[in-house]
């Protein structure tokens, strides 16, 4: 069932479904390991790769396809490789395409375990790795080497809301004949299209936005087909990241009502980012959909609408401790995307491992709070957050 004419919010209703026998409503949950094969000829046929049915769900799984299937036609790709989580995904969509002697650069801003990766996994296999400041594209430049292979983004940054410049990093990667990889987290499928700025991969956390209630693990990466059919499949089903069935049926659940809790997410926390704005306890509110964005020309140019994350500076630790602690609604914890609003502390807890140097250079300070807008009522959340900020 494919229709490119259909809105976002119908193909992440109605894309991908294939229906059993029964032509059951909701998408069908295929439990399974494995599959029988109605002779020993068939199995044959199956392994040869001329008859195209499954074989073992560590390679494809009928739930999960639905999930892959409803990705690409969410994000425009060809091709989608679904995930236990998003590491999984990203891991693999850099680990694949590299081997000892290449050259990957990198963003510094990073979700902490892509940082990992990048800083720590790559060399230890003989990959160098650069880290540059994403905001700058003379410093990608700077960084291309002959041997670079990967470029990897993400952008809305964490936990500061940075932007990259996607469509410029693109060209530079197309010119070096190296492909990049956006991880599109923040932005979600609906407001940011790194395929369409000429990104070669994209990856994401279905952790986040796409469950959107904090239940299961996954990721997912889309590409062109020909990518995923000769560098990334074969490391997919060997090395063994896949999608359990029963998370690809939640998440698919999850794609179904992405539009309209993203929506409403997002518009609460514009709201939330104008009220801080406007606090005197807060000295700097960081929101891509604010005019004072230090990005905001990036941000118009390539996202559709601002962010469920609004980032700002309080005068201390203390302070931020002190806020974190007085919110009523608003839970501590270090996920994001969820119906649940969140708050964390990165100096503190994402991004705790960073020497002072590295933080610094990435603007998180002791001050710094980051906070993930759920589905609440938009009152009662500026009423929370208020109380929070009176408490310090
Ligand atoms: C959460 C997150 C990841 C990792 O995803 P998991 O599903 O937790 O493995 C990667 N990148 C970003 C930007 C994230 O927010």
């Amino acid at each position: 069932m494919k229709n490119h004419n259909w809105q976002p919010a119908t193909r992440l209703i109605h894309s991908g479904t294939t229906r059993s026998q029964f032509g059951e409503t909701s998408e069908a949950l295929y439990l399974t390991q494995g599959f029988v094969y109605d002779s020993a000829e068939a199995a044959e046929a199956r392994f040869k790769g001329e008859d195209e049915g499954y074989v073992y769900s560590r390679y494809a799984n009928p739930t999960v396809s639905m999930f892959e299937e409803r990705m690409c036609a969410m994000e425009g790709a060809e091709a989608c490789l679904a995930t236990a989580s998003g590491m999984a995904a990203i891991s693999a969509a850099l680990m694949c395409g590299l081997k000892a002697g290449d050259h990957i650069v990198a963003a510094r801003a990073l979700f902490g375990s892509c940082r990992w990766v990048v800083e720590t996994l790559c060399p230890q296999y003989g990959i160098e790795a650069t880290l540059v400041d994403g905001r700058s594209l003379d410093a990608w430049k700077g960084a291309m080497r002959p041997n670079t292979r990967v470029l990897f983004l993400e952008s809305p940054t964490n936990p500061t809301l940075e932007l990259v410049d996607i469509a410029a990093v693109a060209e530079i990667a197309r010119d070096a004949n190296a492909r990049l990889v956006v991880d599109n987290v923040f932005a979600t499928p609906l407001y940011q299209n790194p395929l369409e700025l000429g990104a070669h991969v994209v990856v994401y956390s279905a952790t986040k936005h796409i469950d959107g209630q904090g239940r299961c693990l996954g990721g997912a990466i889309l590409s062109d087909k020909k990518w995923s059919d000769e560098t990334l499949f074969d490391y997919y089903r060997h090395t063994g990241p896949s999608m359990s069935p029963f998370n690809a049926w939640v998440l698919l659940k999850g794609l179904e009502t992405l539009p309209l809790r993203a929506r409403q997410q997002t518009e609460s926390a514009g709201a939330i980012a104008d009220f801080l704005a406007d606090h005197s306890a807060v000295s700097r509110v960081i929101y891509p959909g604010r005019a004072d964005h230090p990005q905001a020309d990036i941000a118009a140019r390539q996202m559709a609408a601002g962010s469920t994350m609004v980032a700002f500076e309080l005068a201390s630790k203390q302070a931020a401790f002190a806020f974190e602690n007085a919110l009523a609604i608003v839970g501590i914890s270090n996920n994001l995307g969820d119906a649940k609003s969140l708050v964390t502390h990165p100096a503190t807890t994402t991004h705790k491992n960073l020497s002072d140097e590295d933080r610094d250079e990435l603007s998180i300070t002791g001050g710094t709070v980051r906070l993930s807008v759920g589905l609440e009522d938009t009152g009662d959340l500026i009423g929370d957050v208020e109380q929070a900020l009176a408490a310090i």
